[in-house]
């Protein structure tokens, strides 16, 4: 029998025919990248492919590299190998991988989430024999809400917190969390600060061309009284950091999918928790999977024995691969001062996954996304 068209190595995603590999966690001579996430673009490959919304935000965490940007659906031939990007709606810039090569068909689809959030290009399902698939969100508990719902909600906190006198500080990730919630929030309310990381991905994204709400970088010289009329937005590793305390008394809201997780609110000191994810929930996941009429789906990110397992039972021919993907919250940024000394906090989330089903007891490493959360 003939070799299968991508295989699963220590390195990353092969591909041999076409000799190169997508998101690969060691130095390659070719690598084609889903998305900018340290989890997916790692420093030291030899040539880059990658979506052109990702360029700025690449040089900007991995410096000088050697990088072609290419359009959704413009096609690249490597050693016969035909290699062509679709929008996958998890972040400015994200893309899933079609591989194809004599009628075989296989598609990685990086990390993805199905809903719109106003930002991303919207996710497009493609057909394929063979589907590569995240399922950091895989059991039935995660249901995202509306995300008008959800701002509307922000928007009000951030209303009430003026009232009572306090500052909103609000956290999500410096690229994709960051710039959504940016985009969302309504700035009649008052204007918009960013912690230094935050805003050094926002200049690059606008070097690319895309549009952001106005946003003032905090420096050692902003007037405090000045910030304090307005909301910052904090990466995750700000939290209580003296840099966070100094701007006194506050509200803290951190928008996470693990939100969704009982305890997580406390843990992370939150004074509100909003579940806002990046990620496909349960529903959109399986829609995914389904549209693309696949004969083969492979599992990476997250809950990938339960959800194989579940796929399984339910028709699919699902197999569980382990990758170094991890979930971004947890993976320092590159080439930043955003480098949390902190572990992925695991454990807690096992736990906390036991409360909801006392039934689901998830491989080690495995419950923030593995190994590559650490990285
Ligand atoms: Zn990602
Ligand atoms: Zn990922």
């Amino acid at each position: 029998m003939a070799k299968p068209l991508l295989e699963f190595t220590d390195r990353g995603i092969y591909c041999s025919k076409g000799k190169f590999y997508i998101d690969p966690w060691k130095p390659v001579d070719d690598a084609v990248i889903t998305h900018a996430h340290a989890d997916h673009a790692y420093w030291g490959h030899k040539n880059y492919l990658a979506h052109h919304l990702s360029k700025e935000v690449l040089y900007y965490r991995l410096g000088e590299i050697n990088l072609q940007t290419v359009e959704y659906g413009e096609t690249v031939m490597k050693n016969g190998v035909e290699i062509c990007l679709f929008p996958a709606g998890h972040v400015i810039g994200s893309a899933q991988i079609r591989i194809s090569y004599k009628g075989e068909v296989w598609v990685v689809s990086g990390d993805y989430k199905t809903q719109e959030d106003g930002i991303s290009t919207p996710f497009e399902p493609v057909p394929c024999q063979h589907f590569i698939s995240e399922c950091t969100f895989g059991m039935p508990v995660y249901q995202w809400k509306e995300q008008a719902d959800i701002f509307n909600d922000i928007n009000t906190w951030w209303c009430n917190n003026q009232q009572n006198g306090l500052l909103t500080v609000i956290a999500g990730y410096s690229l994709g969390k960051a710039q959504r919630i940016l985009q969302n929030l309504d700035l009649n309310i008052g204007p918009v600060y960013t912690h230094g990381v935050i805003e050094n991905t926002n200049e690059a994204l606008r070097r690319n061309g895309v549009v952001l709400n106005p946003t003032t970088r905090i420096t050692a010289d902003t007037p405090k009284d000045e910030i304090r009329k307005g909301i910052i937005i904090a990466p995750p590793s700000a939290i209580g950091t003296p840099w966070m305390r100094k701007f006194g008394p506050y509200s803290f809201g951190y928008c996470s999918g693990w939100m969704a997780l009982r305890g997580a609110k406390r843990r992370r000191a939150a004074d509100r928790g909003f579940i806002l994810s990046d990620h496909a929930d349960w529903d959109g996941l399986m829609s995914a999977i389904d549209a693309t009429g696949c004969e083969k789906v492979y599992l990476t990110h997250g809950y990938t024995a339960s959800f194989t397992r579940y796929l399984n039972e339910i028709g699919f021919d699902a197999q569980e691969v382990h990758t170094l993907y991890g979930d971004e919250e947890y993976t320092p940024d590159s080439n930043t001062e955003d480098t949390p000394s902190k572990s992925p906090p695991k454990g807690e989330t096992l736990n906390e996954v036991n409360d909801i089903d006392n039934k689901q007891v998830l491989p080690l490493g495995e419950d923030l996304g593995g190994v590559g959360g650490n990285i």
